[in-house]
């Protein structure tokens, strides 16, 4: 089941002076952040009251962000979706005809298990579902 948005995420150039700017945004501070070596990403998340925001920035040229900004610039760069049990999610859109970017979840940021759904299956919107390892 698709429970509801966990989290909005926002592809940026300049992690810590985004984390400003969203701070100042949300009015409240990113209450993690956390380097996704695999990913070649750095993360940050912000906390609002039903849903979070994340930020991703590259930590290389060669990490999927990085050409992310190079094609797109700065911006949303993916939905997630929390999920109540993310093999059976993984099996239903695969019957559905979307696209996994990887055939199992994988560990990501902010304790999850996730996976990214391919933009070309999704209206040009990067799907991820995740669910919280308990
Ligand atoms: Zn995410």
């Amino acid at each position: 089941m698709m429970k509801k948005i966990d989290h909005i995420g926002i592809a940026v150039r300049d992690l810590e002076a985004s984390n400003k700017l969203f701070a100042s945004l949300l009015n409240t501070d990113c209450y993690k952040i956390e380097d996704l070596p695999t990913q070649k990403v750095l993360t940050s998340f912000f906390k609002t009251d039903t849903q979070k925001i994340e930020l991703v920035a590259a930590t290389d040229p060669t990490s999927p962000i990085s050409s992310f900004l190079d094609k797109r610039g700065e911006g949303i760069h993916h939905i997630a979706f929390e999920v109540e049990d993310i093999h059976l999610e993984i099996m239903r859109l695969k019957t559905e005809g979307f696209i996994p970017l990887s055939e199992k979840p994988t560990v990501g940021a902010d304790n999850k298990l996730v996976v990214f759904f391919h933009p070309k299956s999704t209206n040009g919107v990067l799907i991820e579902l995740c669910q919280e390892i308990k």
